[in-house]
C-alpha cells in the first residue's frame, strides 16, 4: 500500500500524465478523474467504462480509496460524524452538518494534532501524522456519498471547513493540493471560496497564504484576549504571541477581497475567558490592530476529561453585546452534534454509546 499511488489526491492534469506513463491516451485520465471526483466512485472495478485490463493495472499500482469508515453516528439534529481509519490504522474524523440552505463538511487535516490547546480533546492524541491530499479529498466524498448516495449531486451547496482534527496550516501543501482537486469543475467543483481554514495561529503560514490569490477563507482561533491567558489555553501563543499573530492577520487582511472579512473564533469557557472585562479587552485588541474582521463566539462543548464548562447563554449574550457596542461584528455559533461528540473540540476518535440511529460500518 505504501508504494501505491493515491489517485484520489491527483488533479486532472496529474491523472492524465499518470495514465500516459502507462501508455494510455490522455482521455483515459480525464475519464478516470470524472469517475473518481465527479461520480465519486470508490473502486476501479466500478468504473466499467474503462477497459478491464486498465482497471486491473490500476488495482496493481494505485488506490482509488484508502480510508475505511469504522463508525458512523447520527445526531438528533441530523449531524453525522464519521470515525475512519487510514491504511496504516490511524484515526480520521469527519463531520457532516446539514443546514437549510447548504451543507457543511468539517474535515480533518491531520490524524491527531501536535498543538496542545487545553480546551480540545484532539490535543490529547498528539500528532499521529499529517493526512495526504487524497485522504482529505476522500473524507468529503465519503460524507457526500453517505448523505446523498454515490455520485448524486448534492441538492444544496457544500461548504468545507478545515476545523476537524489537526492544524491545517501545518499541512498546507497537501491541503492546497486537495483543494485544487476539489475545485475542478469536472470533479466536485467545490471552489476555495466555499472553504474556510481555521488555524491556531501559525504565523509564517498565514503570511504564505496571504500571497496566494485563489485561496480559502481564513479563521483564527483566538480564545483569549491576553498573552498570559492564551499561553495557558493555546501554548502555540508562546511561539507566536498575540501581537505578532495580529500583525500577520493585518497583512492577510490587506489582501482580502472587498466584502471579505477575517474570522476570529473565540471558544467561550465558563469563568475562564468570558468576563465583561475580557470582552472589552478583546474589542480593544481587535480595534487597536484595526482588522476588518468578525468574531464567532463558540460556547465550549463539554468533553470529559477536559476541565472546562461552557459559558452560560446569558454570559455569551453579554459578551456579544459588549463586542458589538465597540463596533465588532459578532456572531454566536450554535453547537451541532454535541450528543455524538461531533462538535468543536470534541473530536478524539471516541466511540460513543450506540443507539438505534447509530451504526458501526466496516469498509464503507
Ligand atoms: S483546537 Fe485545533 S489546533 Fe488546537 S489542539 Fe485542537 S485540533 Fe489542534
Amino acid at each position: 500500500m505504501d508504494k501505491a499511488v493515491q489517485l484520489n489526491g491527483l488533479s486532472r492534469p496529474e491523472l492524465v500524465a499518470f495514465v500516459e506513463t502507462l501508455g494510455e491516451p490522455a482521455y483515459r485520465g480525464r475519464q478516470l478523474f470524472g469517475a473518481l471526483q465527479h461520480r465519486r466512485l470508490r473502486s476501479f472495478d466500478e468504473i466499467t467504462d474503462l477497459p478491464k485490463d486498465l482497471r486491473a493495472r490500476l488495482n496493481e499500482i494505485g488506490t482509488a480509496t484508502t480510508l475505511k469508515v469504522e463508525s458512523r453516528y447520527i445526531s438528533d439534529d441530523g449531524t453525522r460524524r464519521y470515525l475512519m481509519k487510514t491504511h496504516d490504522n490511524l484515526p480520521v474524523e469527519t463531520v457532516f452538518i446539514p443546514e437549510e440552505r447548504r451543507d457543511t463538511i468539517c474535515f480533518s487535516s491531520q490524524s491527531g494534532c501536535p498543538l496542545q490547546c487545553t480546551f480540545c480533546l484532539t490535543a490529547q492524541l498528539g500528532l499521529l501524522r499529517s493526512l495526504t491530499a487524497g485522504e482529505i479529498v476522500e473524507q468529503i466524498q465519503i460524507a457526500l456519498n453517505d448523505a446523498y448516495g454515490t455520485g448524486i449531486k448534492p441538492p444544496r451547496g457544500t461548504n468545507l471547513v478545515a476545523m476537524g482534527a489537526g492544524e491545517p496550516l501545518l499541512n498546507l501543501d497537501e491541503l492546497l493540493k486537495a483543494l485544487r482537486v476539489m475545485a475542478d469543475p469536472q470533479g466536485m467543483h467545490i471552489v476555495p471560496n466555499r472553504v474556510t481554514v481555521s488555524t491556531a495561529g501559525v504565523v509564517p503560514r498565514i503570511l504564505e497564504l496571504a500571497t496566494i490569490s485563489d485561496r480559502p477563507h481564513l479563521a483564527i482561533s483566538l480564545a483569549a484576549p491576553s498573552d498570559d491567558l492564551r499561553n495557558e489555553l493555546m501554548p502555540i501563543n508562546k511561539r507566536w504571541p498575540i501581537d505578532e499573530l495580529l500583525s500577520a492577520c493585518k497583512i492577510f487582511e490587506k489582501t482580502l477581497k472587498p466584502n471579505d472579512r477575517l474570522t476570529f473564533e473565540y471558544v467561550m469557557l465558563d469563568g475562564v475567558n468570558d468576563s465583561d472585562e475580557q470582552a472589552r479587552q478583546l474589542a480593544n485588541l481587535l480595534n487597536r490592530h484595526n482588522i476588518k474582521s468578525k468574531v464567532n463566539l463558540i460556547p465550549h462543548n463539554p468533553a470529559d476529561p477536559l476541565p472546562y464548562r461552557p459559558s452560560t447563554d446569558q454570559t455569551v449574550e453579554r459578551f456579544k453585546n459588549i463586542l458589538e457596542s465597540k463596533g465588532i461584528h459578532t456572531y454566536v455559533r450554535r453547537p451541532r452534534g454535541r450528543d455524538i461528540f461531533a462538535a468543536c473540540g470534541q473530536l478524539a476518535a471516541r466511540q460513543v454509546t450506540l443507539n438505534s440511529r447509530n451504526e458501526t460500518l466496516v469498509g464503507a
